[in-house]
């Protein structure tokens, strides 16, 4: 049987490495709540992101729901987002007591259409929540326009952009906030973990007592917060990976450009189209399947066949999962762009080691 291939592998610093990192915890016994990795790593991220402040998580998806809560929205109010995303987004913005409205996806890069998002606003509109959906960078210029047009706030989903720059700029930089997450599935990973990137200080405070139960010292608790603190472990991973992550991007389009080379000129099959202003951390490769004599199930199918797991990234649309799918919020938006990606699209397998031969090996199997 050939090997497993997955859609993706984590990257990790040698044994030795890591350890080194951690050696130290066997001293202090401090495992959690904002040690000397947490305060280290944090001070590592600042600078390579250049933001203000970052906040750091115990995984992305608790980074995302903590600062839509702590920007203090209206209650019961409506946050316009795509859903052509990772379920997470619309999970955290349903969790945290909003109604998600979901605008379509524009069909060069995916990202929120940007035409469309001022039809949808209303009195109950208190944000958007845009997705970098593949490390492709939403239209931000017309995002902020219309945010100020209508006071609204901007939380950017910025988990697949980490190690990115948009005209050079870190998208950690970009809307009200931004969150990241560090999960082992992303370009950079601190085995689970997230962080959120913001620039006005006054949520400094709010978000540290948010994540660590409310506590501002041990006798007062000024905040119902949970607990969604990023650990010593987890930071030290952060540590390491942060120190190849430039490599780790180097190698990644090494693998995307052989992908491209095989593939590009193939009729029916379509990549994304690449953004002019965008330094790219090639986190994933997803390919449309548009009158290719196989359809993407039919080539997934084959694929996982071979031992080779590709993902239906992202199908189906977070508003036709089960949970969703028949609410009669959600049941009235149409987003016909997003439903017709999301049945075409296949994410192939992507990460710093894939040797060139496997990237041959798939793209045979794929054009014949
Ligand atoms: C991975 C991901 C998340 C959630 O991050 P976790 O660290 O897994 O909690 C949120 N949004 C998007 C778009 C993601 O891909």
């Amino acid at each position: 049987m050939k090997k497993i291939i997955n859609v993706t592998r984590s990257s990790m610093p040698t044994y030795k490495e890591y350890c080194k990192e951690i050696k130290e915890l066997w001293k202090t016994h401090w495992l959690t709540n904002m040690g000397v990795k947490h305060e280290h790593f944090q001070k590592e991220l600042k600078k390579f992101c250049k933001v203000p402040h970052i906040a750091l998580y115990t995984n992305g998806h608790l980074a995302l729901e903590n600062i839509i809560t702590a920007m203090n929205l209206k209650k019961d109010g409506e946050i316009i987002t795509t859903p052509f995303t990772f379920v997470s987004t619309t999970h955290a913005i349903v969790r945290t007591g909003f109604k998600p409205v979901f605008c379509d996806i524009n069909d060069k890069d995916y990202t929120i259409d940007v035409t469309k998002i001022e039809k949808l606003i209303t009195k109950k509109t208190v944000a958007i929540v845009p997705v970098h959906v593949y490390g492709n960078i939403c239209n931000i210029e017309a995002i902020n326009k219309i945010a100020k047009k209508y006071k609204l706030k901007v939380i950017y989903d910025a988990a697949h952009t980490f190690g990115e720059t948009y005209k050079g700029i870190s998208p950690a930089n970009f809307g009200d906030a931004s969150i990241f997450s560090f999960h082992a599935t992303k370009v950079f990973n601190t085995i689970e973990g997230g962080a959120i990137c913001f620039s006005d200080n006054k949520l400094v405070q709010i978000l540290n007592d948010m994540k660590d139960f409310g506590f501002r010292d041990a006798e007062n608790v000024a905040y119902i917060g949970g607990n969604a603190k990023m650990n010593e472990f987890q930071a030290a991973m952060g540590i390491c990976n942060l120190k190849t992550i430039k490599q780790e991007i180097q190698k990644r389009k090494k693998v995307y450009e052989h992908y491209k080379k095989r593939l590009q000129n193939t009729k029916g099959i379509k990549f994304c189209k690449k953004q002019k202003n965008v330094k790219y951390n090639y986190s994933y490769l997803p390919i449309m399947f548009d009158n290719y004599k196989y359809t993407r199930d039919e080539i997934f199918e084959k694929l996982k066949s071979q031992n080779i797991m590709a993902r239906k990234y992202f199908y189906p649309l977070t508003s036709n999962f089960e949970c969703y799918k028949n609410l009669p919020t959600i049941k009235k938006y149409k987003t016909p762009v997003a439903k017709y990606i999301s049945e075409r699209i296949l994410t192939l397998p992507l990460y710093a080691d894939l040797s060139i031969k496997d990237v041959d090996r798939i793209c045979d199997i794929i054009l014949k």
